[in-house]
């Protein structure tokens, strides 16, 4: 049934598993992709430019913010990050669902510049285990992993605005809580009616 793609915008906490999710969700379901954001961070080992993120200079960062080409766009952990508007329009025309992995703040933005968007938080089941997690993962010095926990307060605090909360405990829940909720979001009334309308005549 042909209808606009769905934006599912995921927030977390740093170290809550939103990247692991998020890879885990579009491996299971084909229609989904994942955004690719423009940043101005350097590529961490084994990044690609185009498939994880657009690696950019904050010259070419400020050229487009300059010429309104981002959707949301936000200053996180000290780089800038921003989704393009080329990007959504593209999943808008074409039907694909996107995942977009950003944080509260681009979240926001969007939330009240377009309609549709399905809002996701996910929480550590506790701060001891996203602490855990986040030694565990290894590839960030303790200072960092320090701030990132300090911001860890104020950013789940922000969850109570999202569509859906979902608890990264068991791994394999969180999934399936995942995958619940896309399944539910493409039955939506509002996204098939137009196309429901026109094939069964209701006029
Ligand atoms: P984020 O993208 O939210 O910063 P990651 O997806 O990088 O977080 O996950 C942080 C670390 O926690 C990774 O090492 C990942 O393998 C691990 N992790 C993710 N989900 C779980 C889970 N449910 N239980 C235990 N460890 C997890
Ligand atoms: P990382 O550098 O670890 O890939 O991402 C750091 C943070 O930036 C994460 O919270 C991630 O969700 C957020 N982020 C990634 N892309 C975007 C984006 O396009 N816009 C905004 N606002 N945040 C983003």
């Amino acid at each position: 049934m042909k209808r606009e793609g769905v934006l599912y915008i995921i927030s977390a906490p740093s170290g809550a598993g939103k990247t692991t999710l998020c890879k885990e969700i579009i491996d299971i379901f084909p229609h989904l992709r994942h955004s690719v954001s423009y940043t101005t961070r350097q590529p961490r080992a084994g990044e690609v430019h185009g498939k994880d993120y657009y690696f950019i200079s904050m010259d070419e960062f400020r050229s487009m913010v300059d010429k309104g080409e981002f959707a949301e766009w936000a200053e996180v952990h000290g780089n800038c990050y921003g989704t393009s508007i080329r990007t959504l329009e593209e999943c808008r025309i074409t039907g694909i669902d996107l995942i977009l992995d950003i944080d509260i703040q681009g979240a926001r933005q969007l939330k009240e510049r377009y309609e549709g968007g399905v809002y996701i938080f996910i929480l550590p089941p506790s701060y001891e285990e996203l602490r855990r997690r986040l030694n565990g993962r290894s590839s960030d010095s303790d200072e960092v992993i320090s701030r990132r926990i300090d911001a860890a307060a104020g950013e789940i605090r922000e969850s109570r605005w999202y569509d859906y909360i979902i608890v990264n405990d068991q791994f394999s829940r969180a999934v399936e809580e995942l995958k619940s909720v896309v399944v539910a979001e493409r039955c939506r009334t509002f996204r098939v009616l137009e196309t429901v309308t026109e094939r069964f005549d209701m006029g």
